[in-house]
């Protein structure tokens, strides 16, 4: 596969912006971008990703905003469909990777379906890009061999939750939480409750590469505490690595110190 090969009319290339700063792109991301005839956007792409775009080019924003504005999953599948069919070349630009809690792939059966070709091109995702910006490593040789991703949309007590708290305790894995600014309360007590001792780090980084990035860090007891009037989009990492957010908050691990010298 060549992921640079010129997109052909009526196909679409699923994009992957990376988590907000354009420079975090891939090359193969902007190639794509720079061919595109139509180009449709979620609100987490990198919007200076769009300079890219020639200047016949049609940008169509489909953000999907809890508050505000709001174009339906099957709304975008039908747009992406009717743009191919008409023979243009359509970019589906999004933020991070379009396969971590992207809804990418049903964008990529509903094409496959109306035998529209698509192309997926992986982007950086925040799930490790943002911790990465606030200094957080998600793995760290000799402190902890794996990373947990998994989504805070709905809370720990609700039915439909799907995710087993006990056995997230129990790898012993850092945990990522992507969408989990409404619920940190509830997942932070849930994690207490399966037995993660309240003083383990955490820390919750907003906006990451954008100019007004923030980061709050504090223990798992107080991290919702801390975390008050944070705004979406954020990713909130639990472990000993979220120690690297603020170095001043705790003195270090002894065994981060041996990693780091
Ligand atoms: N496909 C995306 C994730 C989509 S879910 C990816 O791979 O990154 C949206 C969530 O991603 C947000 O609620 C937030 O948790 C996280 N996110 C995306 N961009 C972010 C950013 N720049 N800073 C902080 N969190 C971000």
């Amino acid at each position: 596969m060549n992921s640079l090969a010129p997109l052909a009319p009526g196909c679409v290339a699923l994009v992957g912006g990376g988590p907000g700063d354009a420079g975090l792109m891939t090359v193969a991301g902007r190639a794509a971008i720079e061919q595109a005839d139509v180009l449709l956007v979620d609100h987490l792409a990198p919007s200076g990703a769009l300079a890219w775009a020639g200047s016949a080019a049609e940008v169509i924003d489909v953000s999907k905003l809890p508050r505000g504005a709001f174009t339906s999953q099957e709304r975008i599948n039908e747009l992406l469909v009717e743009h191919a069919r008409g023979g243009r070349r359509v970019v589906r630009l999004k933020g991070g990777d379009s396969f971590v809690f992207g809804r990418g792939m049903e964008e990529v059966l509903a094409c496959a379906e109306a035998g529209v070709p698509t192309r997926v091109i992986p982007g950086v995702t925040s799930a490790v890009a943002v911790p990465a910006l606030a200094g957080i490593p998600v793995t760290h040789r000799g402190v902890v061999h794996g990373f947990s991703v998994i989504s805070g949309h709905v809370p720990p007590d609700d039915p439909t939750c799907g995710l087993d708290y006990g056995a997230l305790v129990g790898s012993g894995t850092s945990l990522v939480v992507l969408m989990g600014v409404a619920n940190l309360s509830a997942i932070a007590d849930e994690l207490l409750v399966h037995g993660l001792p309240a003083d383990t780090p955490a820390a919750v980084v907003a906006r990451g590469g954008h100019p007004d990035q923030e980061v709050r860090a504090a223990s798992l007891d107080r991290i919702a505490a801390a975390a008050t009037g944070i705004e979406p989009p954020a990713v909130t990492v639990i472990g000993e690595v979220a120690r690297f957010a603020v170095p001043t908050l705790a003195p270090f691990h002894p065994a981060l110190l041996e990693e780091t010298r």
